[in-house]
């Protein structure tokens, strides 16, 4: 399913701790606030459903209920405070020129990605826009 063209484009810097920058870019769809209202009661149920369905578990319950109660709040409370979701991208490796291909995350700067040539990071800063 490719849907990276329904969002806005967005230019990005591309460095791998160092002084070299690539260009590249990604496709975002921004969040409205029900929108991050509404991701966040995806992942809160995503993960009580499996904090009720680790019930079951012999034993490993005492572990596994809050483990994924708490797990669920925690990212919850991180989709709320995304601004909202990559849909997809690209750019360069800084290091060895090769593709990078950007997966759909959640928005948050800057991005990383790893380079399937050189192992290396790649984090993605917004370009500033003179
Ligand atoms: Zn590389």
């Amino acid at each position: 399913m490719d849907n990276t063209h329904n969002g806005r484009k967005v230019l990005i810097v591309g460095n791998v701790n160092d002084e070299r920058r690539s260009e590249g870019f990604v496709y975002v769809q921004d969040f409205s606030p029900s929108d991050r209202v509404l991701q966040a009661l995806k992942k809160l149920g995503l993960f009580w459903g499996i904090a009720i369905l680790s019930i079951l578990i012999p034993v490993f319950h005492f572990v596994t209920v809050p483990l994924f109660f708490f797990l669920g709040l925690f990212f919850a409370f991180r989709s709320y405070k995304a601004e909202g979701k990559v849909l997809g991208g690209e750019t360069v490796c800084p290091h060895c020129q090769y593709p990078v291909k950007i997966k759909s995350t959640e928005l948050q700067w800057p991005l990383s990605e790893i380079c399937q040539n050189c192992a290396r990071v790649v984090r993605m800063e917004r370009k500033e826009v003179v």
